[in-house]
């Protein structure tokens, strides 16, 4: 009995640039509103209008400059920056396919995402120029297809040139303001078929895969993501005091969705952070007085722990948004205690001063600010379920209902059978217009992940055959309070290999593959553990006979070839054989099991 959303909304089968600003040429509603903020430097933004234009004069540079066709790829390997959103959009724009890596990576792992993706050019920051010099060598991507990005003006034509004599300034890339002004982006012809961004995801089993997310779906997501939004109730005066503060990754479906789309649909104001600093996001909030923090769950454990929090005058919040990753319940209440102190005594600071309350202090004891939970997916484009902040019954630490268009089933694990008791767990499946077009150049695990039900005569708006729904299993156990519309579900485990630290997604197929290649290493296994609240990869580890290598030579070993997240801060574990079914596959649970009970929470 699958349950549908209570929202169905129109998803117009448009480009996601056409989506945000509504037209390539016509004048925007609001030009001068900023879009971005450079928050060390709130002197350097970009208006809703320079947000456009710059897209613009990106997508005809890419196309005069580097030569961009409709349907190429290219990647950005960069950490936040102002520009990050135009670039993303230019891409768009030039009908090409975006994909964004993750700027801690090491050069064999862009190297990977680079010949995976197939990608024509690369821009870089400056700061990650020599890794990407390194991956392009690796890659067979000739070194002056690699545009350099800093913080010099689009305009300025002096700008230093690049630490390399091949590489180019990303100036180079920004046609002028003139020839943009009429230019008319490229709008698909069919918007459900044209894919506009790759976000690499390992699902639910093996090495990370590119994750084709149509313009369609963009679209579908951020139609839902603003229906349910908590400025949905009183929109035009809430979106004026309304400001977003984006220290999450902008190369993730999460931060890429949020700030560079909907956030940008609603007008709202987003001051950037180049990365995740919490002493700085706190004194952020102070300063720019942000409305929305849109978080994961290790910011939400620093929130309430860290006795900085309760320093920094965080009263502007009005929002608290957390996804990703699972939320401790006890965190959740935790911060929501914080701020129902830090503004019980803001209210009576208020008072006591005679002064007027502002709506931005409007969280009373009676309308609490609450952490709303989502659930999401890569391969759903980002949210699938999240809080109706218009309800406030029974709030508890669900991820929430449905997002409008889409509908959600469990799957008894066991039997294949649907599950139609509430309270009962199973597979979450989710069928709707975010889920993905497949995974890139890869039919089979596509056809692993995505089940097409042929008797339910309902398309959710995701394909083109009215007979058939495209379910995406997720990976992920849930349970739901109700069989109704606006059912609340809870995520209780994960039987997918997929292990998120601090909300990034590490692959142990990744670095099983990696240790493997090690002479003495027989046989592997990685597995996550929550340790101090926080997951993170541990590996069982069969030697090859005579080998002393030791636990922590091993884990040195392969922190040199991995990004720092995926780094074995749960330990390397000697083991005489790795538990395998039949047909040898490894059994991950009963090596979880055996983790939690070695060395995991309780
Ligand atoms: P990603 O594709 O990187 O967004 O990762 C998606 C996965 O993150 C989901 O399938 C879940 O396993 C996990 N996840 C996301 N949000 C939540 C949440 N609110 N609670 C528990 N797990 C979550």
């Amino acid at each position: 009995m699958p349950i549908p959303s209570r929202w169905e909304s129109p998803v117009p089968n448009t480009s996601l640039q056409q989506w945000i600003f509504g037209s390539a040429t016509a004048p925007l509603p609001d030009p001068d509103r900023k879009a971005f903020i450079d928050v060390d430097n709130p002197d350097r933004f970009l208006t809703f209008a320079e947000y456009r234009a710059l897209a613009k004069r990106v997508a005809l540079g890419l196309r005069d400059v580097a030569g961009i066709q409709p349907g190429d790829r290219v990647l950005l390997f960069s950490r936040n920056h102002l520009y990050f959103p135009s670039i993303f959009l230019g891409v768009l724009m030039a009908g090409a396919v975006f994909t964004g890596a993750n700027p801690t990576y090491v050069a064999r792992e862009l190297a990977y995402q680079l010949r995976d993706s197939g990608a024509r050019i690369v821009v870089t920051a400056q700061d990650s120029l020599s890794v990407a010099l390194d991956a392009a060598a690796q890659a067979g991507l000739p070194a002056d297809r690699i545009f350099v990005l800093d913080d010099s003006s689009p305009d300025d034509s002096s700008a230093s040139p690049p630490a390399s004599e091949t590489t180019r300034h990303w100036t180079k890339l920004v046609a002028s303001r003139q020839a943009a002004e009429s230019y008319e982006w490229v709008e698909p012809a069919d918007a459900r078929e044209t894919t506009c961004c790759l976000n690499y995801s390992s699902g639910t089993t093996g090495v990370p895969k590119g994750v084709e997310i149509s313009h369609y779906s963009y679209v579908a997501n951020g139609v839902g993501v603003v229906e349910m939004s908590s400025l949905a109730e009183d929109h035009a005066e809430a979106v004026l005091r309304s400001a977003g503060l984006c220290f999450l990754p902008m190369y993730h479906a999460y931060a890429q969705t949020y700030f560079v789309a909907n956030f940008a649909k609603m007008r709202i104001p987003v001051y950037v952070m180049p990365a995740f600093d919490f002493l700085k996001m706190l004194a952020h909030v102070q300063r720019y007085r942000i409305t929305q923090l849109t978080a994961v769950p290790p910011v939400l454990v620093a929130l309430a722990k860290h006795p900085a929090a309760r320093q920094f005058d965080l009263s502007s919040i009005e929002s608290v948004g957390c996804g990703a990753a699972p939320l401790g319940s006890d965190t959740q209440a935790a911060v929501e205690r914080m701020f129902a102190d830090k503004n019980s005594s803001n209210n009576n600071n208020n008072n006591n001063n005679n002064k007027t309350k502002t709506k931005t202090n409007d969280k009373t004891n009676d309308n609490p600010l609450l952490v709303r939970q989502g659930w999401g997916m890569t391969e759903l484009t980002c949210t699938a379920m999240t809080w109706d902040p218009r309800r406030h019954d029974g709030k508890s630490n669900a991820v929430g209902e449905v997002m409008p268009n889409c509908r959600a089933k469990l799957v008894d694990v066991a039997t294949g059978k649907e599950v139609t008791a509430p309270h009962t767990q199973g597979e979450l499946w989710v069928s709707g217009p975010t889920v993905m077009r497949g995974y890139w150049r890869n039919p089979k695990a596509t056809a692993e992940t995505i089940v097409v039900d042929s008797e339910e005569g309902n398309n959710n708006n995701n394909n083109n055959n009215n007979t058939r729904t495209r379910w995406l299993r997720t990976g992920d156990i849930a349970y739901v309070d109700a069989y109704r519309p606006g059912a609340l579900f809870f995520i209780v485990d994960r039987i997918k290999e997929l292990i998120k630290v601090k909300g990034h997604q590490v692959a142990p197929a990744e670095l099983e593959a990696l240790l493997l290649e090690r002479p003495d290493v027989a046989d592997v296994a990685v597995v996550g553990v929550t340790v101090r609240g926080e997951e993170v990869p541990r590996a069982y580890v069969v030697r090859t006979p005579g080998s002393t290598a030791s636990p922590e030579e091993i884990s040195g070993w392969l922190d040199g070839r991995v990004a720092r997240f995926k780094r074995l801060r749960g330990g390397v574990v000697f083991t005489d054989n790795i538990p395998k079914n039949p047909s040898g596959k490894i059994l991950r649970k009963i090596l979880r099991e055996k983790a939690k009970q070695e060395v995991g929470d309780s």
